[in-house]
């Protein structure tokens, strides 16, 4: 049995979305800037998307900007909040302790522009509160982004509560919103959020493209230069059959979402509940406020690089953290930030779901994923040295 349990990474692509993209590649293939026939059908297409994009996220066409994906929307939304700051001498971010890199990175280079960046700690209930954005809050604060929900760990945040602490205090709000969308309900109006970030390779659409919702009235600062498309703000022959691609995926995730979110927890449920048995093993994450697919354990005694390795030779495919930073050793920043300490978060597995996994899968991953940890515990000089007492158990 081979069991993907890597959907945090990426998806497999749903077959409305291959199906919906297949005329863009022959049929509708002018350049939505053309003036001539086939230009105007595609631009037709293109804004036709862009409208049902918004329909489903609960905002107006022209505040969509479709992009090359999360990490690009994530970048332009940062950056535009702080350009647009530093013009009025405000140059404090808020930001978490867990975001992604795409975030993280972004700020970093910020604060070596000069950029002043809070990070709110994420260890109390692996996850953060309104109260402390409202604490970090500054008269200099140009921009407070966090993350809806967490890649690694699955803790989905207080979404609306910090939106309208923002809202009272004049801050624009930005959230990553790439696990989120397609898995849980979402509404920027309701919610208070003024930017948002997504990508359609997380909701079973193609890899490559995503959009940023911007409110309107917030300005936008091209990353990209060279061209007039997306009103100026992003430059480049639009990803037409990527984005065909994606608003069906999206559009098929929001009419089906109360039902797979149904289905997808109860897997989840009983995963985390099998897996809990393993003794000195720990849940990551929220608990409660949590996505629908994730579930994150640190194993105390083994490696997480080890685990996976023999997990795939088992059929079940999986991750330690998130697919960005595998390949380094360093353990993860985000469950170092949930106050893991290395030992510990280098034992790690995330398994993420989708409405596509199944009960018999969820029982394969049960029935292995014991046997491999304690394949690995008998093999490992620190799990003896946890027996023999040389060493105490953290978890
Ligand atoms: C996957 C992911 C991204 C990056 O999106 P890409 O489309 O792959 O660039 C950003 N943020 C989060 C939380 C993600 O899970």
């Amino acid at each position: 049995m081979q069991v993907y349990a890597d959907n945090a990474a990426t998806t497999r692509m749903s077959q409305v979305a291959v199906d919906a993209m297949m005329p863009y590649f022959t049929n509708v293939y002018g350049n939505p800037s053309s003036l001539h026939s086939a230009g105007q059908e595609a631009k037709e297409a293109l804004e036709d998307a862009r409208a049902r994009v918004a329909k489903c996220l609960g905002c107006e066409p022209r505040e969509i900007y479709f992009t090359s994906g999360g990490s690009e929307a994530d970048n332009q939304a940062i950056i535009s909040a702080a350009r647009f700051g530093a013009r009025k001498g405000k140059k404090h971010i808020i930001s978490t302790a867990f975001e992604h890199h795409a975030v993280l990175h972004t700020l970093n280079k910020l604060e070596k522009e000069g950029f002043e960046v809070t990070l709110l700690d994420v260890s109390q209930g692996h996850n953060i509160t309104a109260q402390q954005v409202r604490e970090a809050i500054r008269p200099d604060t140009c921009l407070v982004t966090t993350m809806y929900a967490n890649n690694e760990i699955g803790s989905v945040l207080p979404i609306a509560e910090i939106g309208a602490v923002c809202k009272a205090a004049g801050v624009p709000f930005h959230t990553d919103a790439v696990q989120a969308v397609g898995h849980i309900h979402i509404d920027v109006k309701a919610q208070n959020i003024d930017m948002l970030s997504l990508s359609a390779h997380k909701f079973h659409g193609p890899k490559g493209v995503g959009a940023l919702y911007c409110r309107r009235g917030l300005p936008l600062t091209n990353v990209i230069e060279g061209g007039a498309q997306e009103r100026g703000k992003r430059a480049g022959t639009e990803n037409l059959p990527g984005i065909m691609g994606m608003v069906a995926a999206l559009e098929d995730a929001v009419a089906h979402l109360d039902e797979n979110m149904a289905r997808v927890t109860a897997l989840r449920d009983k995963l985390i509940a099998g897996l809990s048995q393993v003794p000195h093993s720990a849940l990551n994450g929220d608990p409660v406020n949590r996505l629908p697919g994730n579930v994150s354990f640190c194993f105390e005694g083994i490696e997480g690089e080890s685990l996976l390795l023999l997990l795939d030779m088992k059929g079940v495919q999986a991750s330690s953290g998130s697919a960005c930073t595998s390949g380094s050793l360093d353990p993860s920043h985000v469950l170092l930030a949930i106050g893991r300490v290395h030992d510990v978060a280098h034992g790690s597995l995330r398994l993420s779901l989708s409405e596509y996994n199944t009960e018999e899968e969820v029982d394969h991953i049960l029935e292995v994923v014991p046997q491999v940890v304690s394949y690995l515990r008998n093999i490992s000089p620190v799990w003896r040295d946890l027996q023999t007492g040389k060493r105490t158990y953290i978890l």
